[in-house]
């Protein structure tokens, strides 16, 4: 259908004005504006529904946006990311009056995190299309003709001049966005390139605002990142130039040091590292590995048909640990089964804190093991599985330990964090571990074996709810309303927003139309290549939202995994073919 003229949608308005709120149904489809396109998709049925999502499509000759801003991927990521940013502040002062939400301009905040979103989507040859919701005016269930008119036609068109646009100091603001984002990228090549696990800038910031916030702490306390020399590399990069910063190398690195001198902290950057930053974020020089996956402990999570056995078999009253399924997991077989369910997904980095880590998982010192025997204690520890998972299975750990010396037997690598700064205190560490042996044996029975993977049943991963087929809601950011089931994700420390969350549940809904039970690296895979050929828009068809976020497979496994209704195949079952 073609673009009716703007000046036609303002006599529309004016005429419906005081009628039903049904009659805005009218203003379905494109109007031309004198510098963009708007399409106004779907129509809220009252001022009190959920506002309505309409598009602008702005040609080059309008944003003005610079070849530089947008001649590659990082770059318009960078660029988009900004623009969503400058909109969605800038939509969240529009005054609102009416009814319900009349009058409402809102477009999801990106936050401190550099993702592929649908808000805002520039084109290469510097078009761009922004996606957002608008409350359309009521005056209680009628149409407010003389609001919708300046909304529409005065409020919204300065909006987008506003924030889409660029001029004069903003360029070089803008600039700066999609050049920092070029570097994350060329920082994240290096690692590729030298098999490093992460990177952590001199002079970054790592500390946040509050326990809440993903925003810097500012102040004149702010200790900023310096590297310890042992562990300090040079990397060049397009355009920020020579850096120097801390590298994390494969293998098993232990961060220690002094309650609250700072090693959460290090470890929940390096967490963030597998996404990009904003400029000024304090982290957009820090980068990890985008497999690597925090492992945490959570009792009451539900686990389903996970093979926990090398950590955890002889449970009590004979439980099955090989396929281990819990409504109600505790502490130590949480973790276990996060740990095997990353792996799964193909995680090749794990990142653990001990805060946050079941104490009896993590270790069980000399004096346990003499008064509680290995018969009788159904754990092995994770100090006695961690080398092997990376000597015989490439995958690295960073570890927070404040209180288990156990662990500087198993270490390649000690970071002590000492008023906020590394210092690289292996050597001494080995001279330490020499000097006093633990004398603890490992409990290692088998070795470690990668369980097969779970084949997931798609018919236990119902997306309706009443009438709706698919029914996706992010009421916080740690639920997600899938179907008739709520899914808490509050302990998947790496999911990055709301967004983020949505998307995900979009993609378990195209997971269910699967027909045959799929292996679970299986499913993860066609996502990810559904993603690859459609983006976003691919998990939506038809539908065009502005509120997704591009996610990580691990992020997807880990909120299947969390569904309480899922099942598997029961191996027993099964002809083993493995
Ligand atoms: P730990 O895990 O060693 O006990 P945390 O990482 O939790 O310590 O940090 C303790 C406190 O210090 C937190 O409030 C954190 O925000 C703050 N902090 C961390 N790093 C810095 C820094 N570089 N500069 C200033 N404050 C910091
Ligand atoms: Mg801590």
């Amino acid at each position: 259908m073609s673009a009716r003229d703007a000046n036609e949608l303002r006599d529309r308005i004016a005429r419906m004005d005081g009628a039903s709120y049904k009659r805005y149904r009218e203003l379905r489809g494109a109007w031309r504006f004198r510098d963009f396109t708007l399409h106004v998709d779907h129509v809220q049925g009252d001022p009190y529904a959920a506002p309505s999502p309409v598009r602008v499509e702005l040609p080059p000759g309008t944003t003005k946006l610079p070849e530089e801003a947008c001649r590659s991927h990082a770059r318009r990521l960078g660029t988009a990311t900004f623009l969503a940013r400058r909109f969605a502040d800038a939509a969240s002062g529009v005054p609102r009056h009416g009814s319900g939400r009349s009058g409402e301009v809102h477009m999801e905040h990106p936050g401190q995190k550099v993702l592929p979103q649908t808000a805002v989507m520039p084109a290469a040859d510097g078009s761009l299309e922004a996606r957002f919701t608008v409350g359309l005016p009521g005056r209680g269930r009628r149409v407010a003709g003389a609001a919708a008119v300046e909304l529409l036609l005065e409020v919204l068109p300065e909006l987008v001049r506003q924030a889409l646009t660029v001029s004069g100091e903003d360029v070089t603001r803008l600039l700066t966005a999609a050049e920092t984002n070029e570097d994350a990228q060329a920082l994240r090549a290096f690692l590729e390139a030298e098999a490093l696990i992460a990177f952590v800038a001199d002079g970054a910031s790592l500390a946040r605002a509050s326990g809440v916030e993903d925003t810097p702490l500012d102040g004149a306390d702010v200790v900023p990142f310096r590297s310890p020399t042992g562990l300090r590399r040079t990397v060049e990069l397009p355009n920020a130039g020579r850096i120097t910063g801390m590298v994390v190398r494969p293998g098993i690195t232990l961060v220690i040091g002094g309650g609250f001198h700072g090693k959460s902290t290090l470890l929940r950057a390096l967490e963030a590292g597998v996404y990009d930053h904003v400029p000024d974020d304090g982290r957009e020089q820090v980068v990890t590995r985008r497999d690597a996956v925090k492992i945490r402990a959570e009792d009451g999570r539900a686990v389903t048909g996970v093979d926990i056995s090398a950590f955890i078999d002889g449970l009590p009253l004979g439980r099955d640990t090989r396929c281990f399924t819990t409504p109600n997991a505790s502490g130590s077989t949480s973790q276990a089964a996060t740990i095997v369910e990353a792996l799964e997904a193909g995680a090749r980095v794990l990142l653990v804190d001990e805060d946050t880590s079941a104490t009896n998982f993590m270790t069980r010192d000399r004096r346990m093991q003499e008064l509680v025997p290995r018969s009788g204690e159904p754990i092995t520890p994770f100090v006695d599985r961690v080398r092997e998972l990376y000597e015989a299975h490439e995958v690295s750990t960073v570890l927070v330990v404040g209180g288990a010396g156990d662990y500087l037997d198993v270490a390649d690598t000690v970071v002590r964090m000492d008023t906020y700064l590394p210092e690289d205190v292996t050597a001494e560490a080995r001279a330490v571990a020499v000097r006093h042996p633990t004398a603890r044996r490992s409990e290692v029975e088998r070795p470690w074996a990668p369980p097969r993977a779970r084949r997931i049943r798609p018919d236990s991963i119902d997306p309706a709810r009443g009438r709706r087929d698919v029914y996706v809601r992010v009421p916080d950011a740690r639920t997600l309303l899938f179907g008739t089931h709520a899914i808490d994700v509050g302990a998947v420390e790496q999911v990055a927003s709301r967004a983020q969350i949505r998307a995900i549940g979009l993609a378990l809904a195209a997971l269910a139309r699967e027909k045959d039970a799929l292996a679970l690296p299986e499913a993860l895979d066609r996502i990810e290549s559904l993603l690859e050929r459609s983006g976003l828009n691919g998990l939506d068809p038809g539908r065009r939202p502005g509120n997704l976020a591009r996610f990580r497979r691990f992020e997807l496994a880990a909120t299947l995994n969390r569904l309480r209704a899922l099942r598997t195949i029961d191996r027993a079952a099964e002809p083993d073919t493995s």
